[in-house]
């Protein structure tokens, strides 16, 4: 039998959440254990009310005519609540004196699970966020039951197999004697009570699926992987019972040009030869808009510019943005390979000019502009 939770704290079904706290605080200055040592199981059972009634999806479930502390019987695999810790709240308020949760029925009132879906996101709206109108296929409420699974206002019946119990028991004759074992009871699958006039929309389920439109914000900064949860947009449960989440999880698509580290972006272009030895003013689209790219006359291959907070913004757990990546531009340069008389005369004169008709292997020395210190080099190159 579900208990009385607005009897017990003597507020209405309608009441406030301020009207329970308040006529909580009352009986528990009257019941207090430390004012009247008598009253202690009813400041327990106060207590227990208050619990239940002050947690939106435990009324919820109270409001559909289920129990959310009738747990079913302790730590069982089926126990629908086993994930709400309900044992514990059991333990600190009832203790041994309701004789340590009995076995009984189970609620036909449970919590809906929660839902994932993924959404598809390019490079610039994981950069910028996104607003998305998404089509969900949840279970919502029974608009005709209202989550009750009863036709035209018709009532659940005790079940008579298993006589309101929840559960049937065998005795089977073994070598070891009697064996008493315990299940579900079959006809009423452990609610204890049956409905004989179920309603047609839900087949008795209190729930139908249904297809709907919602719209989700994404922050700026989300990558691949991260989710975003809706609350109590998820499944609603069997019986009507309280919604899980949704959650949306994003799938960054590959971008075409710039490659993601966290924050920061990479990308990798092509000069030539000549534009590396004479410096130039290239237009660069960046994730903002067209930037200019200063390429210093003399730019070696491999030097990598850093364009300073033109990354991808830095999403922190607080789901505020603070600050932004950097966007690391890496130049390579490209040595003709094609070329034509009038190239090659001109080529040989710059070789001339400059002593290298007759080349020679040089080697760097230690000190001098060696490897690493060409990497320290273009790490500072801003
Ligand atoms: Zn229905
Ligand atoms: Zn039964």
């Amino acid at each position: 039998m579900a208990r009385d939770y607005y009897g017990t704290l003597g507020v209405e079904k309608d009441a406030t959440p301020e009207e329970i706290k308040r006529a909580y605080r009352k009986l528990a200055r009257q019941l207090h254990p430390d004012v009247n040592p008598n009253e202690e199981a009813r400041f327990k059972e106060v207590t227990a009310a208050y619990e239940v009634l002050s947690d939106p999806k435990k009324r919820q479930i109270v409001d559909l005519g289920g129990d959310p502390l009738e747990s079913g019987g302790g730590g069982r695999a089926q126990d629908p609540f086993a994930g709400f810790g309900l044992g514990d709240i059991m333990d600190a308020f009832f203790g041994a004196s309701t004789g340590g949760g009995g076995r009984g029925p189970r609620s036909r009132v449970q919590p809906g699970s929660d839902a994932l879906i993924r959404l598809d996101m390019t490079l610039e709206e994981c950069a910028a966020g996104a607003s998305r109108e998404l089509t969900v296929d949840t279970a919502v409420l029974c608009d005709r039951c209202h989550g009750a699974g009863c036709q035209n206002n018709s009532k659940p019946v005790r079940c008579d197999t298993c006589g309101g119990r929840g559960e049937v028991q065998s005795v089977q004759r073994s070598f070891l004697g009697q064996v008493v074992t315990a299940r579900p009871c079959p006809v009423c699958r452990g609610y204890g009570e049956v409905i004989p006039d179920p309603c047609q929309q839900c087949a008795g389920e209190g729930r139908v699926r249904s297809r709907r439109t919602i719209n989700v914000n994404i922050p700026a900064g989300v990558a691949e992987g991260m989710r975003v949860r809706l609350a109590g947009q998820g499944e609603v449960g069997p019986g009507g019972g309280p919604a899980g989440d949704l959650y949306v999880e994003v799938e960054e698509h590959p971008h075409e040009i710039f490659e993601r580290d966290g924050a920061d972006l990479h990308c990798s272009v092509q000069i030539p030869m000549t534009t590396a030895a004479l410096g130039a003013t290239l237009p660069f689209k960046t994730l903002d808009g067209e930037e200019e790219l200063e390429i210093d006359p003399g730019t070696q291959p491999n030097t990598e510019i850093v364009l300073q907070g033109l990354g991808m913004p830095k999403l922190r757990s607080t789901g505020r943005v603070d600050g932004r990546g950097d966007l690391h531009v890496h130049l390579e340069v490209v040595v003709p390979t094609r070329l034509d008389g009038k190239q090659v005369d001109l080529l040989r004169e710059l070789a001339e000019l400059r002593g290298e008709t007759e080349p020679s292997l040089s080697h760097n020395g230690k000190g001098g502009g060696g490897l690493f210190s060409r990497l320290r080099a273009s790490r500072g190159h801003r």
